[in-house]
Parts: structure tokens; C-alpha cells; sequence
């Protein structure tokens, strides 16, 4: 074999790598390496340039560089299964769920069946009967969307990906459906959904009559009936309530995700895949990569050079996973070759910013973030439409929104911001655009020895200013964070931590982000053990106000409280 650039692992992803990436044989030996693992992902996806007349080795070989020099990764399951028989590549699917036996226990076994191969799911339950309707074959009683989707909780708790990932699954209900009060409250017992995020789709007429105080109909849409009329408000403080409590549900704003459906004339957009990053059309997935943003950093501001060619990489290295995907079902096939739909995001922006000198919550941030996002979108749908030049337009273009605004490309999209959960850990950066949760953090090796992991950019800007001694340090590890260790102002406000900023940052951080991504962003915003329920309810009307496409909120050690408190912290 060739002699390969050697890969660089932080020490935290050695581990990983191991448990569930590398190959292994029968007996469960290790039989490959980091470089291994990257040349079978690399050479994998490149077998799909010779469609086209081009010779795979030299995108093989560039591939690699860009993946062992960890600029870019792509999202786990292409890592894990790129050049293994059958190999689904992707992390992202939606699948219908419609109002009968069949249609249901249709939808459980694919289900399962996408669980294996280490995508997640994503569903909206709506099309199901309300609770307490008629079963005309047995004259019984329907159990309603909560009741059936214990039962893909179940499936997805069995199958457990094949011991490679754990599934996930998204369920999200409309805000009309009969069943909206149970569901809302669906997570409040704790450990009850557990492979389960939820959301309710708000659309643009349920906010419009919030605004306006008014009250809100619950429709059997099978019968045409109103079944119950309240208050909008009323609907949106229990949504609120359980939210502060629990985490759960998250909103998506619908009529704003279907306005940027790039296909309407192929359907409407379904749901979103577990973590909210990518709306989806039933039946069809997305395959998702990041860019490395500490990577792209010359002084104080971004190589732009480099992170354009990083990106129009990163775009071809996607659109070739389509055409080597192993798909779980022909009908999911059908429609992911039918739109291409790839989601190239970023991650490392925390640090990046460290780097950078700007701090988080500030306006500067925010022009940064903007600036940033548009280029990454600008060059990827760009790269996207010489890959159409080449290769076509991507099927279903005709009739498209691309169409309407005489734009060929290959992709019906080509931006989203994944979570990024473990390959930001392979790369060693911040995850996402995610602020950090800790400056610092403990970890046990040995039984008897615990190793302190302090941020590495943090230790550097000590070390400059000399600052970097024990008794300086050791508080730090304990707290996780700078406040109120009387260390200069500027260092104090540079490196600030997920819970000392203000909600409304977080929340214009993902709308400015949003602004520039095809698709939708991943951001949880943390609120800290006292925000109060008025504290999540303006974090989800500025979601609303600032363009999102939806959010979720976690408010510190929330799991812990089971009961429902009304007004302030509890
Ligand atoms: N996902 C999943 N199970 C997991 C983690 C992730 O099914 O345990 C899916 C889910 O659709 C999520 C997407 O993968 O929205 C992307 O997650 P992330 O970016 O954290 O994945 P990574 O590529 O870093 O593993």
C-alpha cells in the first residue's frame, strides 16, 4: 500500500474509533487503522467518479487527504459502512406513517430496518386517528399517535443499530390534531420515549391567532369535525411548561420549512430526522458532512481560499455517496436519487471564535457567523452547479423552485448544520455551532486516577500571559467555567460557557446561521437550572420572530424534575 499522510487522532478519539468505527474481524480483533478506515471510506465513495469517465484514484487520493488531515468528515454511518457490503451511508430519513394496520406495522418494519444500517428517523404521526375514534373493521376504540409510537420506542429499543449507534427517532404532530394535549405532555414521565424527541408543528396560522389571542380548533381531519376549541395561549403555555420541564417538545415552524420545500411538485415536506437539521419528504434521506472550522483559520479571520476548495470537496465527496449509497428500501432510493439531497454544514465554531477573538454573544459573532454560512452555501450550491454541468441535474429539478429561478444544479440542497455528536469528538473540535458546555471537564482512566481535560486553546492563551500555573488552572477544572476566578476581563468574556449565555444569543447565533442553510441548523438552547418557564417561552416566540425553522431547549438537570410548575422557576 501506498505510503499515506498519517492521521493525527486527539487522544479522546482513539477510543471511539475502536468501539465502533474500525473493522473487526470474527473473533472481534481490530484490523484496521484510522489511515485504513479513511483510504476504505475514500476509495468507496471515489468508485463513483468512473460513472462519470474520471478517474477514481485521483479523487481517491484527495478525499483521503481532506478526511486524514480531519478538515472534513462525513457523517458516521459513511464512515463506518463505505466499502462494506450493502453500505448505507446515510443519517437522516423520514418515513410515512399512515392511518392503518398495515400502514403502521409497514412503517415499524422499515423502521427497524433503517435502525440496523445506523440512520435515524423521522415521522409525523398526524395522519393517525385521534384517540377514542371509531375502528370500523372491529367496532373498537383507535388508540391514538401516542399510544403507537410506544411501539416504534420499543422497536428502535430492540434493534439498537446493530450494536453500532444507538436509533433515534423524531415524531412531530400537528398543532390541529385531536391528540396535541397528549402528546405534548407524552415525555413528562421520565424514561417514557426514550429513543424519542418530539416536536409539534406550529404553523403560520396557529402563531398568527397566538399573537392575536385567539382560540385555536383541534380537527378530526378523517371527519371533517372540530373536536375541541381553546385558546391558543392555553396550548402554547402547557407546550412551554413541559418544555422547561422536560426538554421536550421542541417546535418546528412548518409553513416556513415547506416555503423552502425545493420540490413542492414532488410532495410536502413530512418531518424532520431526530436532531431537526433536515427537513425531509417522506420516503427520503440526506447524507450529511462537516467542515472543521479550526482548520480554515489563517490569523484572525478564515483562509477563504482554503475553505473554498474544503467546501466544493466536501460537495462532490457527497453528491458521489448518493450514487454508492447501499439504500434500506427501494422507495427510499427512488426518492433520495430523485433529489440528491446532500447537507454540508460546519463545526469548531465555538473555538473558532476563541481563535478569533470574538466572543459568542456578541454582535461581531453574529456578522461573522453570517458571513461565513453565506460563503459556505454560495461555493457548495456553485460546486453543485458544475457537478450538474458534468453529471446532470439532479431528477426531480424539473418543476422544482431550482427550476423556477433557472438555476441547474445537482442537489436539491447542499447546506444543513448537523450536531456533529462524534465526529466533531474524532476531529477534537467544539460540536456544531454549539457553544461549550465546560472549559474543562474530569474524566477517570484508572480506578484509582482522574485525568483533567482542560480546553487546548484556553491553555494556550494562559500560557501566553503566564497565567497558566496550577492554582490558576485547578479552579477552572472544578468549575468549568472563568466566571468569577478573577482572571482578566477579556480572557472572562472571550471563553464564556453555554449556561452564562443569554437564551436570546443562542437563539440569533442559529437564526443567523439559518439564514444561509438550505436546510434547517442543529441548536439546543441551554437555559440554565433557573431559567424560569417565561424564560422558554420567549426563547421559542424569538425562534418564531428571527426566522428559525424551528428549536429545542434544554434547561440544566430539567430531567430530574418530573412535576409541572406553573409561573417562574418552580
Ligand atoms: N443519529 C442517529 N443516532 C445517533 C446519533 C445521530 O440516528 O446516535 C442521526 C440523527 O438523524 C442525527 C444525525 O444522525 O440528526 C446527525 O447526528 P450527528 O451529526 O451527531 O452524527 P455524527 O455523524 O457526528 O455521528
Amino acid at each position: 500500500m501506498k505510503e499515506r499522510r498519517k492521521v493525527d487522532l486527539p487522544d479522546n478519539a482513539r477510543p471511539i474509533l475502536e468501539q465502533r468505527y474500525l473493522r473487526k474481524d470474527a473473533s472481534g480483533e481490530i484490523v484496521e487503522t484510522a489511515e485504513a478506515m479513511f483510504w476504505r471510506v475514500a476509495s468507496a465513495v471515489a468508485g463513483a467518479e468512473g460513472r462519470w469517465g474520471v478517474a477514481p484514484e485521483v479523487w481517491a487520493e484527495r478525499f483521503y487527504d481532506v478526511m486524514a488531515r480531519l478538515d472534513f468528515l462525513p457523517n458516521s454511518p459513511t464512515l463506518m459502512n463505505a466499502g462494506t457490503e450493502g453500505g448505507q451511508l446515510s443519517a437522516c430519513f423520514v418515513l410515512p406513517v399512515g392511518d392503518s394496520m398495515e400502514e403502521i406495522f409497514d412503517a415499524l418494519k422499515w423502521t427497524a430496518l433503517v435502525h440496523k444500517s445506523g440512520g435515524g428517523t423521522g415521522f409525523n404521526f398526524s395522519g393517525l386517528r385521534p384517540s377514542g375514534d371509531v375502528v370500523r373493521s372491529t367496532c373498537g376504540v383507535a388508540s391514538g399517535p401516542v399510544s403507537f409510537m410506544e411501539l416504534f420506542d420499543t422497536c428502535t429499543e430492540v434493534v439498537k443499530q446493530g450494536g453500532m449507534r444507538r436509533g433515534a427517532n423524531m415524531a412531530i404532530l400537528d398543532c390541529d390534531h385531536p391528540d396535541l394535549l397528549s402528546f405534548l405532555k407524552a415525555k413528562t414521565k421520565e424514561g417514557r420515549l426514550a429513543n424519542f424527541n418530539i416536536s409539534v408543528a406550529l404553523s403560520d396560522a396557529f402563531m398568527e391567532t397566538l399573537e392575536a389571542d385567539g382560540d385555536w380548533s383541534l380537527v378530526n381531519r378523517r371527519r371533517g369535525e372540530t373536536v375541541r376549541t381553546l385558546p391558543a395561549r392555553e396550548i402554547f403555555d402547557l407546550l412551554v411548561e413541559s418544555a422547561w420541564a422536560t426538554g421536550d417538545p421542541g417546535l418546528v415552524f412548518s409553513d416556513r420549512i415547506e416555503a423552502d420545500n425545493p420540490t413542492p411538485q414532488v410532495g410536502r415536506i413530512e418531518a424532520t430526522n431526530p436532531c431537526g437539521e433536515q427537513p425531509l419528504l417522506p420516503f427520503e434521506s440526506c447524507n450529511l458532512g462537516s467542515i472543521n472550522l479550526l482548520h480554515m483559520i489563517d490569523g484572525d479571520d478564515f483562509d477563504w481560499k482554503k475553505l473554498e476548495k474544503t467546501v466544493r470537496l466536501a460537495v462532490r465527496f457527497l453528491d458521489d455517496v448518493i450514487e454508492i449509497n447501499g439504500f434500506p428500501l427501494p422507495q427510499i432510493a427512488e426518492r433520495s436519487r430523485g433529489n440528491r439531497k446532500i447537507g454540508l454544514g460546519v463545526m469548531g465554531w465555538a473555538e473558532s471564535l476563541f481563535r478569533l477573538g470574538v466572543p459568542y454573544d456578541s454582535d461581531e459573532a453574529l456578522r461573522r457567523a453570517e458571513r461565513l454560512m453565506a460563503f459556505v452555501t454560495a461555493s457548495g450550491r456553485d460546486e453543485s452547479r458544475l457537478l450538474a454541468e458534468e453529471r446532470g441535474v439532479f431528477p426531480n429539478w424539473e418543476g422544482s423552485r431550482w427550476q423556477e429561478r433557472g438555476i441547474p444544479l445537482r442537489n436539491a440542497t447542499v447546506t444543513t448544520i448537523a450536531p456533529t455528536g462524534t465526529i466533531s469528538l474524532i476531529c477534537g473540535c467544539s460540536s456544531g455551532i454549539e457553544p461549550l458546555f465546560a472549559l474543562a471537564y474530569r474524566r477517570k482512566v484508572f480506578e484509582e486516577r482522574t485525568l483533567t481535560y482542560v480546553n487546548a486553546l484556553l491553555v494556550e492563551e494562559l500560557k501566553k500571559r503566564g497565567l497558566d500555573d496550577e492554582a490558576r488552572l485547578r479552579p477552572i477544572a472544578e468549575k468549568g467555567s472563568l466566571a468569577g476566578l478573577g482572571l482578566p476581563d477579556d480572557l472572562t468574556r472571550l471563553f464564556v460557557t453555554s449556561h452564562e449565555i443569554d437564551p436570546a444569543w443562542h437563539v440569533k447565533m442559529q437564526a443567523a446561521f439559518q439564514r444561509h442553510t438550505d436546510n434547517a441548523v442543529s441548536k439546543t438552547i441551554n437555559l440554565p437550572e433557573e431559567a424560569s418557564v417565561d424564560d422558554v417561552a420567549s426563547a421559542y416566540l424569538r425562534a418564531y420572530r428571527e426566522g428559525c425553522k424551528g428549536i429545542t431547549v434544554y434547561r440544566d438537570r430539567c430531567k430530574a424534575t418530573q412535576v409541572l410548575y406553573r409561573g417562574g422557576g418552580g
